[in-house]
């Protein structure tokens, strides 16, 4: 196989183009490429009044591939395409008995407990959510009724958190052993379209997210795996250092002495528990802001000039950063083009923002977390739990401001920026459900997270015209980007740094921030597991 890098076409370009390229940048006659695939599409807009183009890597079979091959020696741009392929690493011995445990059913989980299935390992699965559907007319309830349930929301569910999301797919790890193309090729198997597997910037959207989730459950059930729902964990059983199993909210005990916790950032009564227990757990770094929304097709003229509403390119998305005078960062965090605010708090009385969309992207509304970056040691030094104690504060003091009843608290652009409080809507119609109540966003923030974001919204606007518009809306609170604590974890045997058998994983351990990279370091947490299980298997 070749990989050929950096071929060119239009935007509207017809579909038999490409082979046409590729047969002319190969200098090949035409039955001579026998196969074509499209590895990645992305396009460039930075100069948005220039022509924007497609470029692709395509990966091709061609007869006699050592000699052309050799014809383009020297040329960087054709090469011999790398083995993306996904190769188990182990295989589980049928009279096996100790079955991995796996806590939480979000990317994480779901990615841990297919690898080990798929390996032969049959992991149980713990969630303390509902299933998808059910899951889904609870995380309704609250943004039509104003009723949350605390085990079956936003958060917690089949799915986990990036259920109700944009269901972005993109990641800026290091990924030498392309773990991320199994991460995609799964998802395609279970029900993703297959763009995903090629677009630069690839996206799922809530609706069809949730019947991919589904499909990945059924097959692990078939693999002999099993998704317990409705299943909290509540505590850890643990003898010598060595996990022997965990305790479930109903007093049921389930052995293992191979625990994943893919328990996501919101788990606080877990990560509790974890630190009583002893479990090495220390304080990291995470963010803090507001949401803002602007109309979608001020970001399209903005970001992609003449091309905006191009049926090709769909709705623009932005990426902002700023270094504020008080030295705080100030970035744009988590994108919805064409998406929605959400409420997505886990507790009662508290009230914490996000955004979702659907893959059709055409929601009016563009929005966008825009967060300052805080750590432990400057802004929350009090243990390896205070980042939880104050996101609770703050989402408590959110929930106080919009009105006590899940609404949330919002502002107009213009007025924060003078530190005015709002009483009226302009053309920006908030998107958040149940509802946004207008004031002065102030008091919702430490100080300096206020100066930093008022100081950085003007700024904004010199990057993206309008940004800074006076009817623009902010919504808060959005304190959960990422995990306030990490569950610190051995670099070799992924296992935690003081517990034996116990594996943190994803997001809420602190080694994952969104879907892909959480499905990511599923499967390599489940080879850790599979290769341990093992190892002991062995020496018994
Ligand atoms: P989670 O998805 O949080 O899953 C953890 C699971 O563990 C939960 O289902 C929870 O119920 C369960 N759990 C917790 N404690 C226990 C316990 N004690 N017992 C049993 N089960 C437990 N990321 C992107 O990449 N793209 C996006 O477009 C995107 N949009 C988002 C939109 C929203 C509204 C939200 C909230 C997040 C979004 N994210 C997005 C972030 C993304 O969802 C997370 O990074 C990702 O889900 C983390 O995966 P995870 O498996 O580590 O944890």
């Amino acid at each position: 196989m070749i990989r050929i890098t950096e071929l060119s076409l239009p935007l509207d370009h017809p579909p038999e183009a490409l082979r046409h390229e590729v047969v002319g940048r190969l200098a090949i006659a035409d039955d001579a490429l026998l196969s074509m695939t499209v590895f990645k599409r992305s396009y460039d807009a930075r100069k948005k009044n220039s022509e924007i183009k497609f470029v692709y890597i395509v990966d091709v079979e061609v007869r006699d591939e050592a000699s052309v091959l050799s014809r383009f020696n020297a040329d960087p741009h054709v090469k011999p395409a790398p083995d993306t392929h996904y190769y188990p690493v182990a295989s589980a011995p049928t009279e096996l008995t100790d079955r991995p445990v796996i806590i939480g059913f979000g990317p994480c989980g779901l990615f841990a407990a297919l690898t080990l299935a798929q390996m032969g390992f049959k992991p149980i699965v713990l969630e303390r959510g509902k299933e998808v559907r059910a899951r889904t007319k609870d995380t309704w309830a609250l943004w039509r009724k104003h009723t949350l349930t605390p085990e079956s929301n936003v958060q917690f569910g089949e799915g986990g958190a990036g259920l109700f999301s944009d269901g972005k797919l993109y990641s800026q790890i290091k990924d030498p052993k392309f773990y991320g193309r199994k991460v995609m090729h799964e998802f395609v198997r279970a029900g993703a379209p297959d763009e995903i597997l090629y677009v630069s910037k690839p996206h799922i959207g809530t609706f069809r997210l949730t019947g991919v989730v589904a499909a990945m459950r059924e097959e692990i059930k078939a693999l002999g795996g099993e998704v317990r729902f409705q299943s909290k964990v509540t505590n850890l059983l643990v003898d010598q250092g060595q996990v022997q199993g965990v305790a479930l909210a109903d007093g049921t005990e389930i052995q293992s002495r191979h625990v994943v916790l893919a328990l996501g950032h919101s788990a606080r009564d877990t990560f509790r528990m974890l630190h009583e227990r002893g479990v090495f757990v220390e304080a990291k770094p995470f963010a803090i802001g507001f949401r803002v929304e602007h109309p979608q097709s001020l970001i399209d003229r903005a970001r992609l000039g003449k091309y905006a509403g191009h049926p090709e390119l769909g709705a623009a998305d932005y990426k902002l950063v700023y270094h504020a005078n008080n030295g705080r960062a100030v970035y744009s965090f988590c994108m919805c083009p064409g998406g929605t605010v959400v409420a997505a708090t886990s507790e009662p009385e508290r009230v914490v923002t996000n955004g979702m969309s659907q893959y059709s992207r055409n929601e009016r509304n563009a929005n966008a977390g825009i967060v300052v970056g805080i750590n432990p040691e400057q802004d929350f030094p009090g243990g390896p739990l205070a980042g939880v104690a104050l996101q609770e504060q703050l989402e408590s003091q959110a929930f106080v401001l919009g009105g006590r009843d899940y609404c949330a608290p919002g502002q107009l652009v213009g007025d924060f920026i003078v530190g005015r409080p709002s009483t009226a809507w302009g053309e920006v119609e908030p998107s958040y459900k149940p509802g946004v109540n207008l004031g002065d966003l102030a008091p919702s923030l430490p100080g300096y997270a206020i100066e930093a974001i008022r100081e950085a919204l003007p700024a904004f606007g010199k990057q993206i015209r309008g940004f800074d518009r006076d009817d623009a809306v902010l919504t808060g609170v959005e304190t959960r980007t990422s995990s306030p604590v990490r569950i610190t974890r051995d670099r070799d045997s992924l296992q935690s740094l003081n517990t034996r058998g116990l594996y943190p994983a994803g997001e809420g351990a602190g080694y994952a921030g969104g879907i892909l990279s959480a499905g990511v370091d599923g499967i390599k947490v489940a080879e850790a597991v599979a290769l341990s299980i093992l190892a002991d298997h062995v020496s018994v």
